[in-house]
């Protein structure tokens, strides 16, 4: 039909009801839409009745050939001047009428194919959504992952312990020491180097000798043997006080047989104090135990 803006804007002269209705979807809206012509009076008359969130508007309008607004009335609270107006006379603007009278009723299977394209569109939301937070997790766990490798030491060789056992006061000790293929260096904090493992810390045992503990820096059979300490080392903060160098052996004393007899010998030194020497000497016997006395 044939409506010029400036005539809908001078019918609703409200600038917020006059956007409101140019941008309202109509289709959604009207419900039903007759629109006759009257040739006694020379003007069209159209008559709608749309339905907004459960409120139903009965909107009623007259427009001359020219399509000037004679007359419009809504049944609003605005009374003929509201985005109701607005948005039919937009609509009409872009509707080809080819004969009157002119009836139009919103199409159910249109409507229907709005809801199911709304859904649609929620539901590509939702998925849009889900796999932003997964992408998100994601994120999160690679940057957990790269922190602990990049924490984790870059190896170029690994190191071996050595055990060195001792008696003294009835019981056995054991110490430990790194050996290096030039230099041994024995562990003055067990506790110190047992975190440093677990956290992957720098020592520092000499000038020109440190590196970063963790377990890959050292070779297998100590990693048993670390195993060892950390079992020991809880067990002896209760027997002893201040720094721990060495480890008492009371309940752990067949482990640590069964552990020494599958290393090779050159990961266990043994001391023997000479006056108790030979009753150790015996006990090692027994178990079998095959390693190089010092
Ligand atoms: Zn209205």
């Amino acid at each position: 039909m044939h409506i010029q803006e400036k005539e809908i804007r001078r019918v609703v002269k409200d600038e917020k009801e006059y956007r409101y209705g140019r941008f309202m979807d109509v289709r959604e809206v009207l419900e039903r839409m007759t629109i006759s012509y009257d040739e006694s009076n020379g003007c069209y008359r159209m008559n709608a009745r749309m339905s907004i969130q459960d409120e139903k508007y009965i909107i009623s309008m007259k427009i001359s050939q020219d399509g000037q607004i004679i007359q419009s009335h809504c049944n609003c609270s605005l009374k003929g001047q509201c985005r109701h107006i607005a948005s039919i006379l937009f609509f009409l603007k872009k509707l080809t009428i080819t004969s009157y009278p002119y009836f139009y009723e919103k199409d159910d299977q249109w409507n229907k194919q709005q809801q199911l394209a709304k859904i649609e569109r929620q539901r590509q939301e939702r998925i849009l959504h889900k796999k932003q937070q997964e992408s998100l997790e994601l994120i999160h766990l690679y940057k957990d992952q790269l922190l602990r490798e990049s924490s984790a030491p870059f190896l170029s060789q690994q190191y071996q312990l050595k055990v060195f056992v001792q008696s003294k006061k009835d019981h056995l000790w054991v110490a430990f020491k790194i050996l290096t293929p030039h230099q041994s260096y024995i562990i003055k904090n067990i506790e110190s180097f047992l975190k440093a493992i677990d956290q992957h810390i720098h020592i520092q045992y000499s000038k020109n000798f440190g590196f970063i503990h963790s377990l890959e820096a050292f070779d297998e059979d100590s990693r048993e043997i670390i195993a060892f300490m950390n079992k020991c080392y809880l067990k002896n903060q209760y027997l002893q006080q201040g720094i721990i160098k060495t480890l008492m052996l009371s309940d752990e004393l067949d482990e640590f047989y069964n552990m020494m007899n599958v290393l090779p010998s050159s990961y266990c030194d043994i001391a023997f104090d000479k006056k108790i020497s030979d009753s150790f000497r015996n006990l090692f016997k027994r178990r079998k135990l095959y390693l190089r006395f010092s």
